[in-house]
């Protein structure tokens, strides 16, 4: 059984990566936050794709729930490797920087930043020992360009982007890929309340994408077609921004 592991794999793109991951004949670790019926929503998404998945309820950012859940399924589980990750989950808490508090400041890098450290370590070990892997990390043009009023943000993702380009160097060797997919505006539930028509009018090609759109791109970076690829930074977003 070879694994993929999607972090806030409960909705939004995480949801579309899960069910594209399946589809491509990956047993599909469905990690989520709290929102167990939209976990359990995408596992049937899966199930329909032919495939499997587990749930794995733990906060990216919390490195007891990381351990004590994703750790004990590794111990669990030595015969089934993750080949794939997916490190997705995210949040936004949009204020200008001089109103911003300290708990919007860390609960943003927390979750994209932290988490990425967190889990990425945790799985990568595995994979490298396998001399395989594929892991694939969800930034945003934000974190490329910044954007007003989402500094903590932008931040985060800009951490990743870093992070994304010097993991690269650091395991090719040993054919791991690193990679980051940077989505302008998509439509889930993070972009829900904003207004979509006058953003899709800055957009070259005048609409949200879907998460969808954005989860065929993760499917080939974790296919096999995109081995010689790695620490690349891949925009999708209508032409916004590259
Ligand atoms: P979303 O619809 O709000 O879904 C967020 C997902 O992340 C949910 O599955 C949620 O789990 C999970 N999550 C949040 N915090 C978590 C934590 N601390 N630990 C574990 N899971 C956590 O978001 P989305 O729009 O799909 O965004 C997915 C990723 O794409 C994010 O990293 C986001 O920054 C990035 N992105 C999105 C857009 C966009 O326009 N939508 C653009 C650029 C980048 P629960 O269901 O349990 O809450």
């Amino acid at each position: 059984m070879k694994c993929a592991l999607v972090t806030g794999g409960s909705r939004g793109i995480g949801r579309a990566v899960c069910v594209k991951l399946a589809s491509q004949g990956y047993h599909i670790l469905i990690n989520y936050k709290e929102n167990l019926e939209a976990a359990q929503e995408t596992l049937s998404l899966v199930k329909a794709e032919g495939s499997d998945g587990t749930l794995l309820r733990f906060d990216v950012s919390n490195l007891q729930e990381i351990e004590s859940t994703l750790g004990v399924w590794l111990e669990e589980n030595k015969e089934n490797p993750i080949e794939v990750l997916v490190n997705n989950a995210g949040i936004r808490q949009d204020t200008l920087l001089f109103q911003m508090s300290n708990e919007q400041w860390s609960g943003v890098l927390d979750a994209s930043l932290n988490g990425f450290f967190y889990v990425t370590r945790m799985v990568i070990t595995g994979m490298l020992l396998k001399r395989y892997g594929r892991i694939i990390n969800m930034v945003s043009l934000s974190g490329l360009k910044g954007t007003a009023g989402q500094v903590n943000y932008s931040a985060a993702k800009a951490g990743v982007i870093g992070a994304t380009k010097a993991l690269a160097q650091e395991v090719a060797k040993r054919n791991v890929t690193v990679n980051a997919i940077a989505p302008g505006f998509i439509t889930t539930d993070m972009t829900e309340g904003l207004p979509v028509k006058e953003l899709s009018a800055m957009v070259p090609m005048q609409r949200f994408g879907t998460p969808e759109e954005v989860a065929e791109a993760v499917g080939f970076f974790a296919s096999k077609g995109a081995s010689y690829i790695t620490g690349e930074i891949l925009n999708i977003n209508g032409g916004l921004y590259s």
